[in-house]
């Protein structure tokens, strides 16, 4: 038998926005490693697996990237069956890539298994389509957060149009308030922050661009949160009518 490892998506919180592959995933377990953000909850599909927590939040202690490929390359090689359980979707800012290229250059063969994105939860949760007819024809998922200090291209996110789904932002408003407003996006544009989306402690904050930084310090916004910028971010029964009225 061929080892295999399982780089599952647990979804943004909520149990119930697990898919069934998920839950295949997890009752077939041996082993399962889990990030900081999955809720524990989900692990009650699993049949007696060993639970590892190998947490990576940002700022605080944190298991090195190469513990976690050895770990995961250690029990697939002894014929376990292994999960490694992410928050959201393993290849939405999950590393999800660069694990399952790391394992498949050791000969590990290497499950995919979607889960919702935090992004997508969290404008839904909220009634915000990311998409509209009339109001917007595309969705850009970005992180505010790199390792390499590498920046991004804020001003064509600015002239793009398309919605934008920020990660990792909570930290970041101000540059990316300044970033944008300086690459032309309008200052009025409307803003959704939502933290702990899908969860029952879900909160979300109603802004715009301009009072983005200041908003978010009177909500005392925190992490987990996700930033959905663009027309879609005004009301929703708003965002219908812009669409209603141009269609
Ligand atoms: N792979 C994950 C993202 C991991 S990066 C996914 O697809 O959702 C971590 C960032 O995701 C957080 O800083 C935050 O911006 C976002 N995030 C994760 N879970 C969240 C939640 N329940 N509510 C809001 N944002 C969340």
């Amino acid at each position: 038998m061929s080892a295999k490892v399982w780089l599952v998506g647990a979804g943004p919180g909520d149990p119930e926005l697990l898919t069934l592959k998920a839950v295949r995933a997890l009752r077939e377990a041996n082993v399962v490693l889990i990030d900081d953000l999955v809720n524990v909850a989900v692990l009650e599909h699993c049949a007696g697996a060993r639970v590892i927590t190998v947490g990576k939040r940002g700022g605080c202690r944190s298991t090195p990237q190469d513990f976690i490929h050895r770990l995961m390359l250690r029990y697939a090689r002894q014929g376990k069956c292994v999960v490694r359980l992410k928050g959201g979707d393993p290849c939405i800012f999950g590393r999800g890539g660069e694990e399952a290229a790391w394992l498949r250059e050791r000969g590990v063969q290497v499950e995919l298994v979607n889960g919702i994105t935090a992004g997508l939860a969290g404008a839904t949760n909220c009634a915000v389509p990311l998409t509209l007819r009339g109001v917007s024809r595309g969705v850009t998922l970005v992180t505010a957060h790199t390792q390499d200090d590498s920046h991004l291209n804020w001003r064509a996110l600015a002239e793009g149009g398309t919605t934008l789904v920020v990660y990792m932002g909570v930290a970041k408003l101000e540059e990316i308030r300044q970033q944008l407003l300086d690459g032309g996006m309008a200052a009025d544009m409307p803003v959704a922050m939502i933290e702990n989306a899908s969860l029952p402690q879900q909160r979300e904050c109603r802004s715009n661009l301009l009072h983005l930084q200041e908003d978010a310090h009177a909500f005392a916004l925190k992490s987990p949160a996700i930033l959905v910028i663009g027309r879609v971010a005004a009301s929703a029964q708003a965002a219908c009518a812009v669409a209603l009225a141009s269609a």
